[in-house]
């Protein structure tokens, strides 16, 4: 027997039992004739004591243990005279009298423990350590425990779990697929799948109106923190449904989940805001709801009046922090370079302070009277010591660009608190958006999304405007799920793949098997996917996705622990049929 208890289960009511432990070496100290070892495993960590006076020999092999050693020792639980109240087992300790150790290590190249000194390439290297840490234990047990609560919601409300393939072809998500070749038809590929999403409609057409799964996707895209080459969705669909049915079931999901894993009640339903109040209020299609500060259009109040920038521009607006009419002069231009990085993309920053007298005072004072600065203040309800702030450009950006500075400001200002949820449902999304690059529009969900009934008429006439039966789940300004009402009728399909600017041949080519399932009783249907991973990070207090993931790639989509992707030998891409033809490197693995 390799262990009677864990390391993290032995309390003050198990005093003078004989027990065997086994686990890694965290530590150990040796102070005077005594050496104690903290022992690890995955349930906690309970500490050892060898004493020199009592059993010598076995002191001294204890201090030859190294960091990260397995052993596994036998003796007696006994009170900490010196307890530690940070951990469940700190009132006792194991007065040790056997110890074997089953393996060596080698030093680890960073210190497992909370607060490691590994940075990230290095944890990343050796995963295995660093799954060891705390922190990511306790982040893989909350994301097992997040699908175990997620399978039991769903399965009360009557789903059930179908898996789909993985080697299939493209799915229109909106990213590039990652390409599988096929051996036994040379020349020929799958595609990995960005999402379930045909089959999950497939599934509906074939009667299993409620579906879900819990399913890896893969999206061939630039990273970032909220994103990895391969990630996993909570994927569900319903038939016979309307939208508000779909909102509720999963408003229900998500309320159940922070119920069971954070303790947290939501009563209230959640918010339910429309993409252009979004958009207008906040600058955003995921506005982050903890604080308002929201944006007001000043557009019409400071034309006329001989400054050109705003005179020139398509839309002047800005947000009022509340309480920042103090700001220096340094905090201002901080803020100022933070509009102007290329990636925000804002020329400058208009201000206006409200002293304490009730007079505004701006940057632009040889422009704007007391009064017209005081219709600004009227406009944002700004009360004495507040701060306005002021861009000015074309519409789509400038409202971009005071969504990032509005979210800057909640950072600065400690409104952004990782322990208060606000569940935000976005809806009526525009079904198509415009692209300036390849004129041509595409779909803002997916193709299979379903314009509003009352809107079907634009579709041939001006496409931008029609609204479609599309939905985000927003928390704290993170986009945790998507989903929309599809199309389930084949005329319908073919005029979407018309308007995407498929020709008939092509979208029989991409979606043919589609097109002919809906001509075998396609029943009215829906559906939603939750990234799995946001939802986890989100509820772990994490900014990225990456360590609720136990095995990541890095910021270039790579796995750095097992080195891929990496060559293949010339006779897999013989077997293939493939030729490699990258000038100036020879890329195939030595065989
Ligand atoms: N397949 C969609 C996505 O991955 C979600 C959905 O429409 O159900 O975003």
């Amino acid at each position: 027997m390799y262990r009677t208890h864990s390391c993290g289960e032995l309390r003050i009511k198990d005093l003078n039992k004989e027990v065997i432990l086994s686990g890694w070496v965290q530590q150990s100290r040796d102070l005077g004739g005594m050496t104690f070892i903290d022992l690890r495993d995955r349930y906690g960590i309970t500490q050892l004591v060898f004493n020199m006076d009592v059993n010598s020999g076995l002191c001294l092999e204890a201090r030859e243990l190294g960091r990260e050693y397995v052993v596994q020792i036998k003796g007696k639980v006994t009170e900490r005279s010196n307890k530690n109240k940070n951990i469940p087992t700190g009132d006792i300790e194991i007065i040790v009298s056997d110890l074997n150790i089953l393996n060596r290590s080698d030093l680890p190249p960073f210190t497992i423990i909370t607060d490691t000194d590994g940075g990230d390439e290095l944890r990343m290297k050796y995963r295995y350590l660093d799954l060891r840490r705390e922190p990511l234990k306790r982040n893989m047990i909350l994301r097992h425990r997040m699908a175990k609560e997620t399978r039991k919601y769903m399965d009360s409300q009557g789903f059930i779990e179908i898996e789909t393939p993985f080697l299939i072809k493209s799915t229109p998500e909106g990213a590039r697929d990652f390409i599988v070749p096929s051996r036994m038809s040379p020349g020929e590929f799958y595609a990995l799948p960005q999402s379930p999403q045909t089959f999950k409609q497939i599934l509906m057409v074939a009667g299993y109106d409620k579906y879900y799964q819990i399913v890896r996707c893969f999206r061939d895209e630039d990273l970032r923190a909220d994103r990895q080459p391969e990630f996993t969705q909570i994927d569900c669909e319903m038939s016979f449904v309307t939208q508000d049915e779909i909102l509720n079931t999963f408003e229900g999901l998500i309320k159940h989940l922070f119920k069971s894993v954070k303790g947290i009640d939501i009563h209230d339903s959640f918010e339910r805001m429309s993409y252009k109040d979004a958009m207008d209020n906040y600058g955003s299609d995921k506005p982050d709801l903890r604080f308002g500060m929201q944006i007001k259009n000043l557009t019409d109040l400071v034309k006329g009046k001989g400054f050109g920038i705003f005179d020139n521009a398509e839309y002047t607006g800005g947000i009022c922090a509340k309480g920042c009419g103090d700001y220096s002069r340094k905090q201002l231009d901080e803020l100022t370079g933070f509009v102007r990085r290329p990636q925000i993309g804002a020329k400058g920053l208009v201000y206006a302070r409200v002293l304490e007298n009730g007079t505004v005072r701006s940057s632009v004072d040889k422009f704007y009277s007391a009064q017209d600065l005081g219709t600004w203040s009227e406009r944002f309800n700004a009360a004495k010591g507040d701060l306005m702030l002021i861009l000015a450009g074309e519409r789509y950006q400038t409202l971009s660009a005071l969504n990032e500075l509005r979210l800057e400001l909640g950072k600065r200002l400690g409104l952004r608190d990782k322990n208060r949820f606000i569940p935000l449902w976005v809806v009526d999304f525009p079904l198509l958006e415009w692209d300036d690059e390849t004129k041509r529009y595409y779909a803002m969900h997916h193709p299979f999304t379903s314009p509003k009934p009352e809107d079907m008429a634009m579709l041939e006439t001006s496409p931008g405007d029609v609204r479609a039966n599309a939905y985000d789940l927003v928390i704290n300004g993170i986009e945790i799920g998507g989903g929309s009402i599809r199309i389930h009728n084949k005329d319908l399909q073919q005029k979407m793949f018309k308007a995407l600017g498929f020709t008939e041949k092509e979208a029989q080519h991409q979606f043919g098997f589609l097109m002919d399932a809906f001509r075998y009783g396609a029943p009215p249907h829906g559906g939603i996917a939750f990234g799995f991973d946001r939802l986890v990070s989100l509820f772990a207090g994490l900014d990225s996705i990456r360590d609720v993931i136990a095995f990541p790639k890095n910021n270039v989509g790579k796995d750095v622990m097992i080195d891929t992707p990496s060559a293949i030998s010339e006779e897999q891409l013989k077997e293939l049929k493939i030729q490699i033809n990258l000038q100036n490197q020879k890329k195939t693995r030595e065989s």
